[in-house]
């Protein structure tokens, strides 16, 4: 049984930071976490949270009530992006009645935070960066952290790898690094309270040619997130940038069923995030096992099955589940990656897939709105079954 004194590490206090020391705490573990933030600023953008994360945030504690400003879907519809024409409606309620939500990533963000600050077995240190580790195979991984201009050195059992794509802990351990995937995403938001144009209801996503656009409401329905992925393999600028404005966008919705159009005439600023993917063979830690990486740090994915937080929420449940009943460190860390490399092949797959079938061009366009339209939602909501009918492992202290 893996020693529950051991001093665990999790770098970054991200959406899989923040769970994954609910999730170490919950079975037994002292956690520090190690953020490179001096405050855990709004960033990012809205998210959809599907029944499989619903499930794995309840096993840390988190119940669906304690997500502020969520709003419940019950189905995604999806649209054509030339002429708004519905083409079909996908359920997404799971069989045992988990809803699906959608949140902005604030306010997910703060349910994990406001119960990481009430647990006592973990303590949060912002402004403390990860500059780099050692681990000489020993019994301990240590890592060098910055804080303000002073430089330290702190042993610990384990290090829990959250530190998104740009992984240092993945680039300490000499990790392939990740690579553009040839699309960007173009985010922005909608305020009622501006004079927004009507919303559109729900989740929506309107497919165009090498070009989706997905909206959906945040912050109990008094904004609307709008995000567009577009192809463009020939970009230069692999740089996010805050103030991308509201005409380059425009330009890559030439075409666009007016609907779109007005939305981003009356839109809030827009931001600019090239989308990042890590390889597809990447290992998740070291073999001794002290070391492991979840979230983006082990599996940035295109967004396009909307399940980079679910996956790094559930790699989370199943990393802490693994070391609470694995007999060693080393066996953890081969039942995490044994019990995740499937589901995150497979999602990572589907989001590929999803991306190639609603960018293309015409007319292949036309047998895609064909078979879309001649199914039910219910029939498209069971090619989806295998990702939100997961259940998590129970976490608890043995
Ligand atoms: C356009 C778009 C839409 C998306 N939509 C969805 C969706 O609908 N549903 C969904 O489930 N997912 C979605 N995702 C994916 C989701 O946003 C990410 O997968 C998820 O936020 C990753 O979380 P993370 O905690 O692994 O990484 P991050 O959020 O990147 O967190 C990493 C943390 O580590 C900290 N850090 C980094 N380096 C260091 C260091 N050296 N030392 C200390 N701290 C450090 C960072 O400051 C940060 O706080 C979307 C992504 C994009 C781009």
């Amino acid at each position: 049984m893996v020693d529950r004194t051991l001093s665990v590490a999790v770098a970054g206090a991200g959406i899989a930071g923040l769970s994954a020391a609910l999730a170490f705490a919950r079975c037994g573990f002292k956690v520090a976490v190690l953020e490179r933030a001096a405050v855990l600023e709004e960033v990012g953008a809205g998210l959809q949270l599907s029944a499989n994360a619903l499930r794995a945030l309840r096993a840390i504690g988190i119940d669906q009530a304690d997500l502020r400003g969520a709003v419940p879907a019950e189905t995604v519809t999806l649209r054509r992006a030339r002429d708004n024409r519905r083409l079909a409606r996908v359920d997404v309620k799971a069989d045992d009645g988990t809803g699906y939500v959608s949140i902005h990533r604030a306010d997910l963000q703060a349910a994990l935070l406001t119960a990481v600050l009430t647990q006592p077995a973990i303590t949060l240190e912002l402004g403390t960066e990860i500059a780099g580790l050692r681990s000489g195979g020993g019994d301990q991984v240590t890592l060098a952290l910055q804080q303000a201009e002073s430089m330290s050195e702190r042993p610990y059992g384990l290090v829990v790898a959250a530190d998104g794509v740009r992984s240092r802990v993945a680039e300490a351990l000499k990790l392939e690094p990740p690579h553009y995937s040839g699309s960007v995403a173009w985010r922005t938001m909608l305020d009622r309270a501006a004079g927004a144009p009507p919303f559109a209801p729900g989740i929506t996503g309107w497919l165009g040619r090498s070009v989706n656009i997905v909206t959906y409401p945040v912050s109990g329905g008094e904004r609307l997130n709008l995000v567009a992925v577009v192809r463009e393999p020939q970009t230069t600028d692999f740089s996010s940038r805050d103030h991308a404005g509201r005409m380059p966008l425009m330009t890559r919705l030439h075409g666009a069923t007016p609907v779109l159009t007005e939305m981003i005439t009356r839109s809030g600023p827009v931001t600019r995030w090239p989308l990042m993917m890590v390889p597809g063979d990447r290992v998740w830690g070291n073999a001794e096992g002290r070391i492991i990486l979840i979230g983006d740090a082990a599996h940035a994915m295109l967004p396009h099955a909307a399940q980079g937080a679910a996956m790094a929420i559930e790699d989370a449940v199943v990393a802490a589940s693994a070391y609470a009943q694995a007999p060693d460190l080393a066996a953890a860390a081969r039942r995490y990656a044994a019990e995740r490399r499937p589901r995150i092949d497979r999602a990572r797959r589907r989001a590929i897939f999803n991306g190639a079938v609603y960018h293309l061009p015409f007319p292949l366009s036309l047998g895609r709105d064909t078979v879309l339209s001649l199914r039910d939602s219910r029939s498209l909501g069971r090619d989806l079954a295998w990702l939100y009918e997961w259940q998590p492992p129970e976490l608890r202290i043995d």
